[in-house]
């Protein structure tokens, strides 16, 4: 999931300084899932909001409401009837979708609450780490299911690097080396020959350094 965290407030109020009355929009989806930007985030940045601004002696208008997902201009829609009696919307998605509410509304600013951090899964209990960097052309079946770019910090294909030093990583002891463990699951799984098999370089033209991308499924087009 696209992981992300709330905006720090003093940043926030900056941002709705010239609004008198505005839209906090949620999403359902991975903002939900780690508690940056579901319905509970929305309710409760909208009270810090309303508090905040009446302490300041400039009350402010908030409405709530949290869309299925607000990457889909389906659901992006569903703000038609609404958004023209607001000064600005502020959403509370991922940069995905404040820029999916952003191109529909062109009239209106569209303004982040949240920082959207990285692509990543659950660890344990309001913990998330960063899994994968979308490369466009997966390696996890040659690295036992280890991410070499997204868990190494020097995203090195053929690890480990001179800095591995008991299985954690030179940039922290707190990190684990990837190519640590890459090299334990390898052993797990019997594939220990994938390992000293030398990856060739990679081809970052599948990755954002081939310009803003887009995926195209002719099969889908109606
Ligand atoms: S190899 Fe690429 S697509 Fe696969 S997990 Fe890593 S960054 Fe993501
Ligand atoms: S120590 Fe391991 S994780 Fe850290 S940069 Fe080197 S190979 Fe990558």
């Amino acid at each position: 999931m696209i992981t992300a965290e709330r905006k720090p407030m003093e940043e926030i109020f900056r941002l709705i300084e010239p609004y008198g009355k505005i839209l906090l929009v949620g999403c359902n989806e991975c903002v939900t899932v780690c508690h940056a930007g579901g319905r509970k985030e929305v309710a409760m940045l909208a009270s810090a909001l309303r508090m905040g601004r009446m302490k300041l002696g400039a009350p402010l208008t908030v409405d709530e409401l949290t869309l299925e997902r607000q990457c889909d201009p389906e659901y992006a829609e569903e703000l038609a009837m609404v958004v023209d009696q607001y000064d600005a919307v502020c959403s509370m998605a991922c940069g995905c979708g404040v820029q999916t509410v952003a191109e529909r509304y062109q009239g209106l600013p569209v303004l982040p609450m949240v920082n959207t951090e990285f692509m990543g899964s659950s660890e344990s209990n309001g913990v998330w780490a960063e899994r994968c960097a979308g490369c466009g052309n997966c390696v996890l079946g040659l690295t036992g299911g280890i991410c070499p770019i997204a868990r190494c910090s020097k995203r090195i294909f053929n690890g480990p690097c001179g800095g591995s030093t008991k299985g954690k990583c030179e940039v922290s002891p707190d990190i684990d080396c990837a190519w640590q463990l890459i090299w334990d699951r390898l052993k797990q799984l019997g594939q220990t020959e994938l390992y000293s098999q030398i990856m060739a370089p990679k081809d970052w033209r599948t990755a954002r350094d081939g310009g803003p991308r887009r995926i195209v499924r002719e099969d889908m087009a109606i």
